[in-house]
């Protein structure tokens, strides 16, 4: 079986969406797709909101409820069946993260088991077959098939193979 590590904030789970609701709740601002095309969302706020969504990230219980992304429930469960999958969050870089994406994950995707998870710190020493990843430095020294997962951050980006949902996943890699 090919190994297939699957990044989760932004691919399996849309943390940009809670992020921007969070940022609305406290400044009553909304984001506009153009605003943040090819930009991070710290970018297309004022200076001195530059480490708010940092400070989101670190806030336990902000992974708990996440949304998941549209069909990867469904996908994930059909991939794992053909791959050795892995789910890789470098999830050590907000450290009250770890058991909020843990028990998301058993939730959301209970076909999951622990040995599938991988919460590290710098993406640099995996390197299974595949790799689904919406940031690019993730891929920077991964020597497997990159798929860049698309998120308004990455719009720009050109060197990728490029998935744009999971009905995308399916087509490619099933
Ligand atoms: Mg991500």
């Amino acid at each position: 079986m090919l190994t297939l590590a699957i990044d989760m904030d932004e691919v399996l789970a849309d943390a940009a969406k809670k992020l921007k609701a969070w940022y609305y709740r406290d400044y009553g601002k909304t984001f506009e797709d153009e605003e943040v095309k090819g930009k991070d969302l710290k970018e297309a706020v004022i200076p001195e909101h530059f480490s708010l969504f940092r400070k989101y990230c670190n806030t336990p219980g902000f992974f708990r409820d996440l949304e998941v992304m549209p069909d990867a429930q469904e996908v994930l469960k059909e991939l794992n069946k053909q791959y050795e999958v892995y789910i890789v969050s470098a999830a050590v870089e907000f450290p009250n993260s770890l058991k909020d994406k843990y028990d998301w994950i058993m939730e959301n995707l209970s076909f999951i088991t622990w040995r599938q998870i991988c919460f590290c710190g710098s993406k640099s020493i995996v390197q299974t077959d595949i790799m689904i990843d919406d940031r690019v430095r993730n891929f920077k020294d991964f020597k497997g098939r990159k798929l860049l997962y698309s998120a308004h951050h990455n719009i720009f980006e050109t060197n990728y193979e490029r998935v744009n949902n999971w009905k995308e996943i399916r087509q490619l890699l099933l």
